[in-house]
């Protein structure tokens, strides 16, 4: 960096300094989106060595995936929950890459999800997208591909299904409905391994409908990676 741009981004600081997304502590130095101590509070864990580990027993004889893990553990009231907050509601779209690139590193040390041919996010309907936007989701797939150096096919699942309440219909048809909220769109996608990639995974039912819509299409395999995982 010559002078002129140290000097630019010294006034940088000075103006918007930048916030920990943890604890909204004032980041110093070269730190970016959350402080040290944050940092190493983040609860890792490790589901990208284990086989049979919790994320994949969700979809146990639901959908079948190669792999699945999540990088941490989610849990009420934790600094984790005002990350994720800032990357939903605040903007913080920076949050979502640098998480991304959290993932990408922990899923290269893994000899699990070597053969991934492209990552997927889980689309967000187009109106809240454009309210917030961004998808988070998509944001941690940019992360995971610059590390992971595998595409990010942005396209690849599209949200279909209408927004109509789901109140009045029986456990069935709310599950028929879910089933059918997406389709991929996969003209050139046969024999793809696609790491399919949300914030968060709860119960499920969401990342299970967009892996169904996937491996109705010939020749493809889902592994799937959230950034938190939920615990019940
Ligand atoms: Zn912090």
């Amino acid at each position: 960096m010559n002078f002129v741009a140290q000097a630019v981004a010294g006034l940088m600081d000075l103006m918007f300094p930048e916030i920990c997304a943890g604890c909204n502590c004032l980041l110093t130095g070269s730190r970016h989106m959350l402080c040290v101590r944050c940092l190493n509070e983040l609860p890792r864990t490790g589901f990208e060595h284990q086989v049979n580990n919790p994320v994949e027993k969700i979809f146990w004889g639901r959908v079948s995936t190669v792999a699945a893990m999540s990088l941490l553990y989610f849990t009420k009231g934790s600094m984790l929950q005002n990350v994720m907050h800032a990357l939903k509601y605040k903007g913080r779209a920076e949050v979502g890459t640098s998480f991304g690139r959290m993932m990408g590193e922990a899923i290269s040390t893994s000899n699990r999800f070597q053969s991934i041919t492209c990552i997927a996010p889980v689309p967000m309907h187009w109106k809240k997208k454009r309210k917030r936007g961004y998808n988070q989701a998509e944001l941690l797939c940019d992360g995971m591909s610059e590390i992971l150096k595998v595409p990010v096919a942005a396209d690849l699942l599209v949200k279909t299904g209408t927004t109509d309440t789901q109140t009045f219909k029986t456990r069935t048809q709310r599950w028929e409905n879910m089933r059918s909220r997406f389709t991929a769109n996969t003209p050139h996608a046969t024999k793809q391994h696609v790491l399919l990639v949300d914030d968060v995974v709860t119960t499920g039912a969401t990342l299970e409908s967009c892996a169904a819509a996937l491996l109705k299409e010939n020749g493809i395999q889902v592994s799937i990676a959230t950034l938190a995982f939920t615990l019940k």
